[in-house]
């Protein structure tokens, strides 16, 4: 059997890239890392999430010599800048307590930013890397979900600001209402989050360089 690392200890994820990927390359195990004796999670200290996903690929591959998947995901916000950004998990500070907790301070601190700010200024969009890392080179892809910010939060499904984000795919004009992140289906939010184009995407180089081994 193939066997790859994903450097993640979220077993939701692994699940979700394994049966992904064995869309491609059926039979794949995917390793986290609760799965394998040695990795030492790199601080992920880079501007993008490009260079975050890649540094823990790196680190994976070094520490288990198996190709080894990493991401690194956020919001982007257009009236700031771009922020959260690679800061989102932490954009109230330190994260502290349960991740409950903390995707509740985010989201507070998120609404008392855009408070002031008007319907048509509040675009953002979910951002997500994937790395990939095998003896013979590295890829990075990028996928995206665009929508906008609303004003409370929705919906008891997801993670992060799925409650606060509704997803131009449902927002068209006359919907009503507008679904949040964490008012989808698990499949359909697969479908169009900005993890589910970026894994459908390295899914098939993945399929590529286990093949060839
Ligand atoms: P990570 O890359 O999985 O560690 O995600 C970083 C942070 O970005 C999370 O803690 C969330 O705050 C936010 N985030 C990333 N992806 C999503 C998503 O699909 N929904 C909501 N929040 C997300």
């Amino acid at each position: 059997m193939s066997r790859i690392f994903l450097a993640s200890r979220n077993r939701k994820k692994i699940v979700e890239m394994e049966r992904l990927l064995r869309e491609f390359a059926p039979g794949i195990e995917v390793l986290g890392i609760d799965d394998v004796p040695a990795y030492d999670e790199p601080v992920e200290d880079q501007p993008t999430f490009e260079g975050n996903a890649l540094l823990k690929a790196r680190a994976g591959l070094e520490a288990t010599g198996l190709p080894s998947l990493a991401d690194d995901s956020g919001l982007c916000v257009e009236a700031l800048n771009g922020m959260p950004g690679v800061l989102s998990a932490r954009w109230s500070g330190t994260p502290q307590g349960s991740k409950e907790g903390q995707d509740d301070r985010n989201n507070e601190l998120l609404l008392a930013q855009l408070e002031d700010v008007p319907d048509e200024r509040r675009g953002a969009y979910f951002v997500c890397a994937v790395a990939f890392c095998h003896a013979g080179g590295e890829d990075v892809v990028e996928g995206r979900m665009t929508g906008h910010v609303i004003r409370e939060q929705r919906g008891s499904g997801g993670f992060g600001y799925d409650s606060l984000f509704v997803a131009d795919e449902h927002s068209a004009p006359g919907t009503e209402p507008e679904l949040t992140s964490a008012e989808l289906d698990p499949e359909e939010k697969d479908r169009i989050s900005h993890r589910g184009r970026a894994l459908r995407e390295i899914a098939p180089r993945v399929a590529d360089v286990l093949a060839a081994r």
